[in-house]
């Protein structure tokens, strides 16, 4: 048990740590910042310390060891470094937590361990979490340190949602079967939605839909996530900026045996090089929509196929719920697209669901209603904030034990 209200968030990528230092009194970020481009010469560390100038650090960072004792030591020019009493635990966020972990976790070697015999299911990600972990606590070893894992909302799936529809004794033996990503966000959003719409949680059935580079969908009744649109890995489901989505595994096969292309080069293809990217050249959103709207025709099919996925498992998903409360966007396209909104929404009065264009059309920071009042389901814009989920997670987590 800590006296300190402060939470260190580490996000550590392959190549780049994201941290926010969260106060949690009033949720507010005493200091945030990233290093980038972590093992090149024209590495960059960008320190935002709430009072004061932006720092900026451009040289090599030899590693995330390196580079997280270079955000240590500017934490400490603002007397906030990691040996100060006001730093109650750091909150890692873990891409994957496979069955085991379906809560915050608080680490121990035994954790740590089970969070890399894991990686077989996330080679991408799991390797930088688990460094970020080993650095930090390296750096305070007494110190608290809570596992925070993206798929850990998703564990209430039901088992037939959460199967492929393959061979039991395979699935089993491989760890084959649908996780789904972006847990903290759907589970942050859910409930901020209904804080909104001043209803209780337990009573509100949601539809999230997660729309940043990455994108998914996510079913939320009462609290409880029943549906998500990522899979095994994060490349099932919505299209997004640079990945596919759903496809059918058959072109797999055929593009290895017809176009002659290896499983890394295939793998290369539906993450990096498809999705809007694949379809018109440009993954933003912004520069999908302008060039549309100028009369690009690629550009114009991403955006039909982009809103026609999402439209897609909107209907879906209201088929699983029964009943929705409410549809939550977020993330950076969800947040800030009024036309995606509109999209996505346009033809479903009969499902209870339109937005009215005057509220769609006002861009603000703050979560709110787009829809109008006797729409019979709340269309609603709320931001998320994935770091502030994890801190309070970590946070209560430490006050439990
Ligand atoms: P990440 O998944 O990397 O966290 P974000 O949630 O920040 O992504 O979303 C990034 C994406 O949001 C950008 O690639 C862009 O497509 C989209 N975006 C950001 N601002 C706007 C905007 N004003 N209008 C439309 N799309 C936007």
């Amino acid at each position: 048990m800590t006296a300190g209200t402060r939470v260190l968030v580490l996000n550590a990528g392959s190549s780049s740590v994201k941290y926010q230092l969260i106060d949690m009194l009033d949720g507010s970020r005493a200091a945030s910042g990233l290093v980038e481009r972590i093992g090149e010469e024209a590495g960059r560390l960008l320190h935002l310390p709430l009072v004061g100038e932006p720092r900026e650090t451009l040289r090599r960072f030899d590693g995330h060891g390196e580079a997280l004792a270079a955000v240590a030591e500017e934490l400490a020019k603002d007397l906030m470094g990691l040996d100060s009493p006001e730093l109650a635990a750091i909150g890692h966020r873990v891409v994957h937590g496979g069955l085991r972990f379906t809560r915050p976790t608080l680490i121990t070697d035994e954790v740590l361990a089970e969070i890399r015999r894991l990686i077989p299911v996330a080679p991408l990600h799991n390797p930088a979490n688990i460094t970020g972990i080993e650095v930090a606590r390296a750096l305070r070893p007494d110190l608290p340190q809570v596992a925070v894992f993206d798929t850990a909302f998703h564990a209430t799936i039901p088992e037939y949602a959460a199967r492929y529809a393959i061979d039991r004794r395979v699935a089993d033996e491989y760890r084959v079967r649908r996780y789904g990503f972006h847990g903290t966000s759907h589970q942050y959003v859910s409930r901020a939605t209904a804080r909104l719409l001043g209803r209780d949680q337990a009573e509100l059935n949601v539809i999230v839909l997660h729309l940043g580079n990455g994108a998914s969908a996510s079913a939320v009744a009462g609290g409880v996530c029943v549906e998500t649109s990522m899979g095994l890995t994060p490349l099932e489901g919505l299209v997004m900026g640079t990945r596919s989505g759903d496809v059918d595994p058959g072109l797999v096969f055929h593009l290895h045996r017809v176009g002659g292309m290896t499983v890394d080069q295939i793998d290369d293809l539906l993450n990096r090089r498809s999705g809007l990217l694949g379809l018109c050249g440009d993954n933003d959103m912004r520069e999908v929509w302008r060039r549309a709207e100028e009369g690009d025709e690629d550009a114009a099919l991403a955006f039909d196929a982009y809103v026609h996925r999402i439209r897609r498992y909107l209907g879906g998903y209201y088929a699983v719920l029964g009943r929705v409360d409410a549809v939550a966007f977020t993330a950076g396209v969800g947040e800030n697209s009024a036309q995606v909104r509109a999209a996505v929404c346009a033809n479903l009065e009969e499902l209870g669901i339109s937005v009215d264009p005057e509220l769609n059309a006002v861009r603000s920071r703050e979560a709110r209603v787009v829809s109008p009042s006797y729409g019979r389901v709340a269309v609603a814009v709320v931001p998320t904030d994935e770091e502030l989920e994890i801190a309070q997670q970590t946070f209560a987590l430490v006050h439990e034990v």
